[in-house]
């Protein structure tokens, strides 16, 4: 039965997100359960859509093993992944991207013979990246947006913030802001697939809907979160004047790009033998150290020993993005450096997505599984969106099927505060500058420290001011408190 957010306001689910994870979470559901799947801005404003590179895989058996996914995922990791949720992921992973590519309409590139054209990236000892251009997250979006549509029981609500979740006799009253208004809804069962924390950056490859604004609702739920500080720098996002970071995916050094410092010379050969194919943390790493020992900020992307038609042809997006600045990559080196780009930890959750509060779950990239350990491997984490998204749902029908009540209890909405006051001006932009000082590629001890006591005072001013519920004051506390938690991370390390 499908409700309507402003009639019958009782869900089954409540699924936070509307990127790979929270589609594919709720299309898990039959039509006898009612899914509310929210957006903060528009529907297809998210990390997923963003997606270049693509979604690992070992689908070849013959030559490719699980084995050699699990063990390139836990070097990538630095070892420090659960290896039961690898294990998960690797194993499960290939049915869920079959399920996709064979029910779904998802595509992805083949060859002439009509086979998948896997690609490889850093960190992968296969070619097992399945890949639609270089827009794989936007073809994974379409396709699972217009599934959603044709099921009847999801009902999908954009421009639609969650601000904050109460617990309520066998469920959850949320209270969310949708256009604007402050209102509440019910559910028995919550996913939070609200995505990573990129925005308290000043510099990332995330868009607007990264704030991480489903780790603070959980976190003032009283759910465990873990290892937020595990932070993934990509080394090559375009560098442009205006602070515009879009990646250049890793794809490109994966067909044969090099790294090149601000004299046009490699320099992967100093750092690593895995030179360019490093995994990323390593290439980041050694490209701020290049910078120090030459004195500059100054790196390149160089492709165009390459055949232009094949890259215009494999790159198309990325092409077009570096032509925007008049950059014409079958030519020109690609101006290149470090930025946030993605978040391995989270909200703690078990292999079944479940997080340390009854009834809540949490999938994709908000959520700490621990597949990712210190850094994860280029193309698992659409990977480990699907798996664990579907894995949380599965756990919601197991507790449905053995007759779980479902919400019982419906306190009185959300109190809205008539005339408060708007977020302080620039309040965010300090909490971007103040991340970017502290804790980058290689952290400054001292900034942590002093970004600390800056970001609680900035945490005390936004929790002890009248002001306005609205998504801008609720993505400020959630860039607040996550920046607050990582500090402290960090500083007691
Ligand atoms: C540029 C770029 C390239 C990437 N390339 C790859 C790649 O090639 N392969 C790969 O595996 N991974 C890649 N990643 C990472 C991957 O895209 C993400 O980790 C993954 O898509 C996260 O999916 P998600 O569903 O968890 O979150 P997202 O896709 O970010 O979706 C989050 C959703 O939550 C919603 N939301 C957030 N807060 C609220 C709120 N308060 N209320 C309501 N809704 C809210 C947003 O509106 C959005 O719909 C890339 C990431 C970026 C940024």
């Amino acid at each position: 039965m499908k409700n309507h957010l402003t009639n019958q306001q009782v869900y089954d689910v409540l699924v936070v997100g509307c990127g790979v994870a929270g589609m594919y979470g709720a299309l898990q559901f039959d039509e006898n359960t009612s899914v509310l799947m929210l957006a903060k801005y528009e529907k297809n404003v998210s990390n997923s859509n963003l997606a270049q590179g693509g979604v690992a895989a070992v689908l070849d058996l013959e030559d490719d093993s699980y084995e050699l996914h699990i063990n390139d995922t836990m070097i990538a990791g630095g070892q420090a992944n659960d290896i039961e949720a690898v294990d998960t992921l690797v194993r499960e992973g290939p049915g869920d991207v079959l399920n996709v590519m064979n029910n779904m309409g998802v595509e992805f590139d083949r060859k002439e013979d009509g086979t998948l054209d896997k690609t490889l990236e850093g960190g992968h000892s296969r070619r097992r990246i399945m890949h639609y251009k270089d827009s794989t997250g936007a073809e994974l979006v379409r396709k699972l947006l217009a599934e959603t549509q044709r099921h009847p029981n999801i009902e999908v609500s954009d421009q639609t913030a969650l601000y904050s979740l109460s617990r309520v006799k066998s469920g959850f009253r949320a209270d969310i802001i949708k256009d604007g208004k402050p209102g509440s809804i019910f559910c028995s069962y919550c996913i939070l697939c609200t995505g990573g924390i990129g925005r308290i950056y000043k510099y990332t490859t995330n868009p607007k809907t990264a704030t991480g604004d489903g780790i603070r609702i959980a976190y003032e739920l009283g759910a465990k979160i873990k290892n937020l500080s595990y932070i993934q720098f990509h080394p090559t996002a375009f560098n442009s004047e205006d602070g515009e970071q879009f990646l250049i995916s890793e794809s490109v050094r994966g067909e044969g790009a090099v790294l090149k410092n601000c004299n046009k010379e490699r320099f992967m050969q100093r750092y690593d033998e895995r030179l360019e194919l490093a995994p990323r943390d390593v290439v980041s790493r050694s490209i701020i150290l290049e910078s120090r020992r030459t004195g500059s900020n100054n790196f390149y992307l160089d492709i165009t020993h390459e055949d232009p038609d094949f890259v215009k042809w494999r790159f198309p997006g990325i092409y077009e993005g570096c032509m925007k600045y008049g950059v014409d990559m079958t030519k020109d080196l690609i101006p290149i450096f470090p930025c946030q780009h993605y978040l391995m930890g989270g909200i703690e959750t078990d292999l079944d997505a479940k997080t340390t509060v009854p009834r809540l779950y949490a999938a994709g990239e908000c959520a700490n599984t621990g597949v990712h350990g210190k850094n994860r491997l280029a193309s698992n984490s659409l990977l480990e969106a699907l798996v664990f998204s579907r894995r949380a749902a599965q756990d919601i029908k197991r507790c449905m099927a053995a007759g779980f009540p479902g919400v019982q209890e419906y306190p009185s909405p959300m109190e809205h505060i008539e005339g408060g006051a708007p977020v302080p001006k620039g309040i965010k932009t300090e909490i971007r500058s103040i991340m970017q000082r502290s804790y980058f590629v290689l952290p400054d001890p001292g900034a942590i420290r002093s970004g600390k006591d800056q970001i609680d005072n900035i945490l005390k001013r936004l929790k002890g001011g009248s002001f306005a519920i609205t998504t801008d004051f609720c993505e400020a506390l959630s860039m607040a408190t996550a920046a607050h938690i990582i500090l402290n991370e960090v500083d007691d390390r």
